[in-house]
């Protein structure tokens, strides 16, 4: 063979690696991306804190109800919700002083209901909740309820909460700017079947923060990667504008930051690639939750199939042949994502798998390397994201040790999302400052029921 060509056959691979590289040269940021994404974010949370500045701030700081934290001495059976997550869930959750015990049931939400009614909607919560009890033999009792409501709410007491946008995959007409605790109630009492109250309304990452705090005193920051992303945090009264004069001071207030929003006021277009628009464009909240359509669940496998999709058009990926199935949009799942990161030498077993549920049957070994590459790209860039959300939120709290208590079903299956943020938010964390992440066990479920528990006590404290 001629000598040139042959050169140029052996430095093909190089080249095609250089090509891939062009593709896929948005998702590496810099240290200073990084440090700037964090001035921008506290520049925001800040503007969400102000008084004056909070109607149009997109990050909106949210502060909650949740002031007294238990104290062991709640005892009892409680009902729980958790909707919002990857699951609709019933729980049943009895209270022992430090003991708890739970009993829970996954109920689905068909996609109709989903984009449906609000009264449909909360018809069908209040028929899981009856399912659920009559089941479990309690259509008998009377039984506090605690909500957790995954999505922004502006509060305006521990059981009253409005819905301020929908979020993930919810869009229920009649629901926005509503109470949903009333609306809950409602329903309940439409079918007249049941004895139940709610008695509080909490965030997943208050759940989150909570079922930690129950033993790590230093927990003050509550986290959520998952379907969705976001943060909730201990701040110091004065900090909070929001606060209304004539209520009780408390001696904290648990802010939730919603800081999905980050972004929608144009402040993350300076790293936006064409895949983040493409999947802003095809939700169905074009425009919000920038920052969470970066980093969560939701949306991490359709940013890896889209880029997947961008070098099969190119000839880069399985000789340019994909599938139906690669080509659809939604299909490729954010645990392929995990699954395909899980592979370490051998053989790329998971990766094989994925490409043949999505129906490829024809690839190299080169084309399993290239997609774990693609996907540790953006999965990378979604944790060092959230690492940039922390680092600030740590630095602006200022505390000499936090504990960061974390749920969510990203940060449980993905291989190396605990690992990168270590890594990330040391690396971001002013001098001095110490921090740890802690997996919360089911906060959503035992969060809320803890919640209900003390709001509970409370109340029958009241009343003597
Ligand atoms: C919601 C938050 C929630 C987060 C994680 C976001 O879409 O707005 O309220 O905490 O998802 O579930
Ligand atoms: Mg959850």
């Amino acid at each position: 063979m001629h000598q040139v060509l042959k050169a140029l056959m052996t430095m093909l691979p190089d080249c095609e690696d250089m090509l891939v590289e062009n593709i896929v040269r948005p998702f590496h940021l810099s240290d200073d991306d990084y440090k700037k994404i964090m001035d921008l974010m506290l520049e925001s949370f800040n503007k969400g804190l102000g008084k004056e500045s909070n109607e149009t701030a997109r990050v909106k700081m949210f502060p909650t109800y949740v002031r007294a934290v238990p104290d062991g001495t709640e005892e009892g059976d409680f009902l729980a919700l958790d909707l919002g997550g990857t699951n609709f869930r019933v729980l049943l959750i009895n209270l022992k002083g430090q003991e708890v015990t739970m009993e829970s049931k996954i109920y689905l939400i068909p996609q109709h209901i989903m984009l449906g009614t609000g009264i449909q909607l909360f018809d069908h919560i209040a028929e899981c909740i009856f399912k659920f009890m009559k089941e479990n033999c309690l259509l008998e009792k009377n039984l506090p309820l605690g909500f957790t409501f995954s999505f922004p709410c502006k509060q305006k007491g521990l059981n009253k909460a409005f819905l301020s946008t929908w979020t993930k995959g919810f869009k229920c007409e009649g629901v926005e700017g509503n109470d949903i605790v009333k609306l809950l109630h409602e329903a309940i009492e439409r079918r007249g079947d049941m004895h139940v109250e709610c008695l509080a309304v909490i965030n997943d990452t208050v759940g989150a923060l909570m079922s930690c705090a129950h033993s790590d005193r230093n927990c003050a920051l509550g986290l959520i990667l998952g379907t969705g992303t976001n943060a909730c945090y201990i701040e110091e009264l004065p900090c909070v504008e929001l606060w209304d004069e004539d209520m009780e001071d408390p001696n904290f207030v648990l802010i939730n930051t919603e800081w999905g929003a980050f972004g929608d006021d144009g402040a993350l277009d300076f790293i936006k690639t064409d895949y983040d628009k493409h999947v802003d464009k095809h939700s169905i909240n074009t425009g919000r939750q920038i920052y969470e359509k970066m980093i969560s669940g939701m949306y991490m496998g359709e940013i890896v199939r889209l880029v997947l999709e961008k070098l099969r058009r190119h000839g880069l990926l399985f000789q340019g042949k994909g599938s139906e199935e690669l080509s659809t949009r939604g299909r490729f799942y954010t645990k392929y994502v995990s699954e395909i990161e899980s592979d370490v030498d051998d053989g790329f077993k998971n990766t094989k798998q994925v490409f043949d549920e999505l129906c490829i049957d024809h690839f190299t070994e080169e084309d399993c390397r290239i997609a774990q590459y693609v996907c540790s790209l953006v999965s990378t860039r979604a944790a060092y994201l959230a690492s940039a959300g922390i680092a600030c939120l740590l630095n602006k709290m200022n505390r000499p040790e936090v504990t960061v208590g974390v749920d969510g079903s990203l940060y449980r299956f993905h291989p190396h999302f605990h690992d990168l943020m270590m890594e990330k938010i040391q690396q971001l964390l002013n001098p001095g400052l110490k921090f740890k992440l802690m997996l919360s066990h089911d906060g959503s479920g035992k969060g809320a029921a803890l919640v209900a528990a003390v709001a509970n006590r409370l109340n029958a404290e009241k009343k003597l």
